[in-house]
């Protein structure tokens, strides 16, 4: 006899995952900060300047237990507050048990994404970073954002910075990366924040990514 029948047992959630390492948050306003960071596997995008492109594709299944493991054997090592699901784009996968298991675990929970899909559960710190061409910003996700953070793209115009600031809360900064810290969208990323500044927005940084500066992951 079969003792559930042709029922399927629950299956332990998994993650595809690309890597889970420490280091300095590299970019936006907790730049500088130790944090723990766990890449995922997959996008919906496809940007041009995409740094991450191998966590397009591969990665490993990994169980919820088998992250948190990891996470928490990284901290003993790097004893730090923050972790950040990044990719990718973290919530193109289901994150809801692995954020619950992170909190439990004490973390404050940064969560980087491209802004296309909602948040997925409260974190201490979305960053919304929409991206060209369409620069994407689900509402839901606008509300939550403690920072907007745009990549200095060829494609990026002061009237794109302002459509998007006008979709977050006015107390949300604004965030102008550099692409990959090169020269032209440095002195662009510098025109831009002039513009913005004069249409009135005054919370508005240029910044570049620091853990490119220090060369470290
Ligand atoms: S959204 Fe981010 S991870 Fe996805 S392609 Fe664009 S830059 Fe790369």
């Amino acid at each position: 006899m079969l003792l559930f029948g042709n029922r399927k047992m629950p299956q332990p959630p998994i993650l595809k995952i690309h890597e889970i390492f420490s280091s300095l948050q590299g970019e936006g306003l907790r730049q500088g900060e130790p944090t723990l960071f766990i890449r995922l596997t997959g996008c919906n995008l496809r940007c041009g300047f995409c740094d991450t492109r191998s966590a397009w594709e591969g990665g490993e299944d990994q169980t919820i237990a088998q992250i948190l493991d990891r996470s928490l054997e990284l901290r003993r090592d790097f004893p730090c507050d923050w972790i950040c699901l990044t990719g990718g784009e973290p919530l193109l996968q289901d994150i809801g048990e692995l954020l619950l298991g992170l909190k439990e675990a004490s973390f404050e929970i940064q969560v980087e994404t491209n802004a296309t899909r909602p948040p997925q559960h409260p974190v201490d710190w979305y960053t919304a970073s929409p991206k060209p061409p369409e620069y994407a910003l689900n509402p839901e996700l606008g509300e939550a954002a403690r920072e907007l953070k745009l990549v200095v793209s060829e494609e990026l115009t002061a009237e794109d910075c302002l459509r998007l600031c006008s979709r977050v809360p006015a107390e949300t900064p604004l965030i102008l990366q550099p692409e990959s810290n090169l020269g032209w969208s440095i002195e662009k990323g510098l025109g831009l924040l002039r513009q913005v500044l004069r249409s009135g927005k005054t919370n508005v940084r240029l910044s570049p990514q620091l853990h490119k500066i220090l060369d470290i992951p």
